[in-house]
C-alpha cells in the first residue's frame, strides 16, 4: 500500500522515466503490447516473446533495493511490520491464522510431492521475518530462509530461531524444494531467481512459486482486482502463458486459487498440467531432473 506522498513520487519518477525504451525484464525483448494503464504514464505491457506482463517504465535495480529496505509495507502489516513479543506469542499459538499466514496449505502440497517424507530440505526464498520458515521447521523440515531486508532477517533469527540468510551465495545446495510465496512479482530479475532455484535443487526437486494471478481467465472474472494487483509494489504480473513458455522443457503443474493439494499426484509431473486459472492467486510447481 503506498502513501499519498509515495504515490506522487511514483508518478513523478514514472514521468521522468517515460523516455525509457521498452525492454522485457525477463528476456530483454523490446516488443511490448499494452495490457493496462495507470496514472497516465504507467503501463502494463505483455512481452511478445516470453509473455511476461511487466510495468513500464521499470525501476532501476538500486531503486528497487532501497524501496524494499526502507519503504515497503503491505497493508496486512504482518508481511513487513515486526510484531511485539506478546503479539508474536499469540500468532505462534494460533498458527498465524489470524494474519492469514498459516502454512498448512503449503505443507499439504509438500506431503503430496514427497509422500511420507517429513525431513525435507526447503529454501524459503523471500522469507521476510520467518513466519513461514518457522512453520515448516515445526513440521519437521530443514529450512533455510532468504531475505534481503536485514532487520526482518535478524528478527526471525532472534525471535523464531529460524535460519535466514541475506546473501544468495550463502544458500545451501541439495534442496528438495525451492519455495517462494508472493516474492516473484516483486523480483527485479526473475531469470536469476529461476536459475538460482534450479541450481539449489536435488535431482527430482521442485521449484514452487505462489503469486497474484495475471492470467486472462482471472482478468475476465475480476477485472477490477486484476487492475489493482499490478503497480509500484508489483512490477511483474505473472501469468500462466509466461510460465508455460519459460518452463517448457520441464514437467509443471499450474493452478489458481483455491489450490487443492489433494488433486496433486507426483506422477503428474511426468507431464504438463494446467488447471482452471480464474482464481486470484497463481501457483506454479516445476519439477527438475528425472528422479
Ligand atoms: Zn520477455
Amino acid at each position: 500500500m503506498l502513501t499519498e506522498k509515495q504515490k506522487i513520487r511514483y508518478l513523478l519518477s514514472s514521468l521522468l522515466a517515460s523516455g525509457q525504451s521498452v525492454q522485457c525484464p525477463y528476456c530483454k525483448s523490446g516488443k511490448g503490447r499494452k495490457i493496462d494503464r495507470k496514472y497516465l504514464v504507467t503501463k502494463l505491457l505483455e512481452c511478445q516473446v516470453c509473455h511476461l506482463y511487466f510495468r513500464f517504465p521499470i525501476d532501476q535495480a538500486n531503486e528497487n533495493e532501497s524501496f524494499y529496505q526502507t519503504e515497503y509495507q503491505e497493508s496486512d502489516k504482518i508481511t513487513t511490520g515486526l510484531p511485539d513479543p506478546d503479539s508474536l506469542d499469540k500468532m505462534k499459538s494460533e498458527g498465524f491464522r489470524a494474519e492469514d499466514k498459516n502454512a498448512d496449505r503449503y505443507l499439504e502440497l509438500f506431503a503430496k510431492l514427497f509422500p511420507g517424507k517429513n525431513n525435507l530440505r526447503i529454501i524459503d526464498y523471500g522469507s521476510s521475518w520467518g513466519y513461514t520458515s518457522y512453520q515448516f521447521k515445526k513440521a519437521g523440515h530443514q529450512v533455510q530462509g532468504f531475505e534481503i531486508s536485514l532487520p526482518r532477517a535478524s528478527f526471525g533469527i532472534k525471535n523464531l530461531e529460524v535460519d535466514i540468510c541475506s546473501d544468495e551465495k550463502l544458500l545451501r545446495n541439495e534442496n528438495h524444494i525451492f519455495f517462494s510465496s508472493h516474492v516473484i512479482e516483486h523480483h527485479p530479475d526473475i531469470a536469476s531467481m529461476v536459475k538460482l532455484g534450479k541450481s539449489l535443487l536435488v535431482d527430482g526437486g521442485y521449484f514452487i512459486a505462489f503469486c497474484p494471478n495475471g492470467s486472462q481467465a482471472f482478468r475476465q472474472r475480476n477485472p477490477e482486482v486484476f487492475h489493482r494487483f499490478w503497480g509500484k509494489v508489483h512490477p511483474n504480473f505473472l501469468n500462466a502463458e509466461f510460465y508455460k513458455h519459460i518452463f517448457e522443457d520441464q514437467p509443471y503443474y499450474i493452478a489458481s486459487s483455491p489450490i487443492v493439494a489433494g488433486k496433486l499426484h507426483p506422477l503428474q509431473f511426468r507431464d504438463k498440467v494446467v488447471e482452471d486459472l480464474s482464481g486470484e492467486e497463481l501457483m506454479v510447481v516445476v519439477k527438475y531432473g528425472k528422479s
